[in-house]
């Protein structure tokens, strides 16, 4: 709901309402079509910036942790990175005015690939796995592999991963899963742990300049 009228905001305040409208106009599945592209562009950013920033991280590691992939870990993201991660590749969705009809269109396609990602399944797509993600393109994004680190970052579009060279798909699967976080296994523990360990961070660095300063 915060997330719609973000939007709603977000483009009142810098889209034209002519193209807002010329937009929502389009034939449905054209809509879609571009709804798909602008959100998998905006989870691309927000997904790489949660693997390159370790305040961001920390969230992210909640679903990392996993070392058993199966559908269910598509469920597995701690609410902050769902929040940003929502916000990141819906707002601009919204602000351009697509329908409600189209947005809701790519919300379910997402839920359905998101699960299908995950899955414990084999699905050989041929060529199509340089366009589409594929249960073995996010397989190796959460592989515990060094050549396979902050690689395969879209959620739909692999396209993008190869554009922006993070692709990584050799023809072998994966043999290990998870990240060197240690994550806790119970849900609540799990939702405290980020700010638990950012909390940590602040005060390592409290004391590492108390020492400094005192020793200065
Ligand atoms: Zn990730
Ligand atoms: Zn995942």
């Amino acid at each position: 709901m915060l997330l719609i009228y973000a939007g709603i905001v977000a483009g009142r305040l810098m889209i034209p309402d002519f193209v807002r409208a010329a937009v929502g106009a389009q034939p449905y599945w054209i809509q879609v079509l571009e709804v798909l592209v602008i959100a998998d562009i905006g989870f691309y950013l927000i997904h790489r910036a949660f693997h390159t920033f370790p305040v961001l991280w920390k969230f992210h590691a909640v679903h990392h942790s996993i070392e058993e992939l199966d559908w269910l870990a598509a469920n597995r993201v701690h609410p902050v990175d769902q929040i940003l991660t929502k916000a990141g590749s819906l707002i601009p969705c919204f602000a351009l005015g697509f329908s409600e009809a189209a947005l809701a269109t790519y919300a379910l396609i997402y839920q359905w690939h998101a699960i299908l990602l995950h899955s414990n399944i084999k699905l050989k797509i041929g060529p199509l796995r340089w366009l589409l993600a594929s249960p073995d393109f996010h397989h190796w994004h959460h592989s515990d592999h060094k050549e396979a680190y902050n690689k395969n970052y879209a959620g739909q579009l692999s396209l993008l991963d190869v554009l922006f060279k993070t692709a990584h798909m050799p023809d072998h699967q994966p043999t290990k899963y998870g990240c060197s976080d240690n994550v806790p296994e119970t849900y609540g523990k799990q939702l405290l742990y980020p700010f638990q360990q950012l909390l940590r961070r602040r005060r390592r660095k409290v004391s590492k300049s108390n020492i400094l300063s005192t020793g200065s």
